[in-house]
């Protein structure tokens, strides 16, 4: 049988383009990129494990050990995305439900078998019960980095407590909408009686700078900042800007990386009321291709080129 050593294994979806631009230029370097397509699985994507670590067939062919795993994501829920489980889930959400349940007890187990087996990750699946953001900036809070003061709650009275403490900012605990200003209005009984239904971020807000950094193998490669008058920059950049770091802030970046276990990652800092940067988020599948076109960077280049050097070895 062909030894796979030397292949890099891209585990998402082929309709994704950080997933097609990483195998086209890793096709530039001369390493075989295998596209692990999680969307399509498993309607499509067929796959095999067998009792032995690294007994692993997809499509045909064994990925037991790759010389480096991307992974860019799994697709194991209809909210996730990509997915489009909508008329599944209207027909029968049980049955769609325990679906995804069964797909994503397979797709973790597989990529927890590449860790196993010392394969490098970008990233690793043992950095993900810290990436939660309620532990994820606890973590980083108790390695003495600067993050904001911030509550996860659903107790109208706490977060009228917090709210006592300066402006405040809110959001979803996960991501995924836009993050307002709490005001005066939303400390109503009726307002606040929405946390019985899911709890909420509450955090001081930061009015300043919005900064991007992305650290990758314990360097930073690229930091840029977001020129934009909106809160949220998401949807909202004007204008894209790469910047040199602090030094303190550098290794502060890489720092926040090695504490949450990644090898790469996008992270987002902003500048608060008393001029200080703090950690919002540290991404464990982050974008980049939007970053590099708008600001000139080659983020796409630093990250090809290290999953290529494990291929290379
Ligand atoms: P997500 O995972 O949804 O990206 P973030 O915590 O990075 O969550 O928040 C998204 C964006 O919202 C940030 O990049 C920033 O522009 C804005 N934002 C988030 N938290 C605050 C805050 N406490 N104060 C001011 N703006 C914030
Ligand atoms: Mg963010
Ligand atoms: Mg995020």
């Amino acid at each position: 049988m062909k030894t796979e050593t030397g292949t890099v294994v891209l585990v998402g979806s082929r309709e994704d383009i950080h997933i097609q631009e990483v195998a086209r230029r890793l096709g530039v370097e001369g390493v075989e990129a295998v596209v692990v397509d999680t969307l399509a699985f498993p309607d499509e994507t067929r796959m095999s494990l067998s009792e032995s670590l690294d007994g692993i067939i997809v499509d045909g062919r064994s990925v037991g050990r790759p010389a480096a795993v991307y992974l860019r994501g799994l697709h194991t829920s209809p909210l996730a995305f990509m997915v489009d489980a909508q008329e599944a889930m209207d027909e029968d959400w049980r049955t769609t439900l325990t679906a995804f349940r069964e797909k994503a007890t397979l797709l973790n187990g597989l990529v927890a078998r590449w860790e196993q087996l010392g394969v490098p990750m970008y990233n690793p699946v043992s950095s993900d019960w810290v990436m939660n953001k309620p532990v994820q900036l606890a973590a980083l809070r108790a390695a003495g980095l600067p993050v904001p003061r911030t509550l996860w709650t659903n107790d109208a009275e706490a977060v009228r407590r917090f709210a006592a403490g300066g402006r405040v900012a809110y959001k979803p605990v996960t991501g995924g909408a836009a993050t307002r200003e709490l005001l005066p209005e939303d400390l109503t009984d009726e307002r606040l009686s929405a946390l019985s239904s899911a709890p909420v971020t509450f955090q001081e807000l930061l009015p300043g700078e919005d900064i991007r950094v992305y650290v990758l193998d314990g360097e930073v490669i690229a930091a840029l900042r977001i020129v934009t008058s909106a809160l949220d920059f998401r949807q909202n950049e004007e204008r894209l800007e790469p910047i040199e770091l602090p030094p303190d802030v550098a290794q502060n970046c890489v720092k926040a990386c090695e504490v949450l276990g990644l090898r790469w990652t996008g992270l987002d800092l902003k500048r608060g009321q008393d001029g200080e940067l703090k950690f919002l988020e540290l991404n464990g599948s982050a974008m980049f291709l939007g970053f590099d076109a708008g600001g000139g960077t080659d983020i796409a280049g630093h990250f090809t080129r290290a999953l290529a050097k494990h291929a290379k070895r």
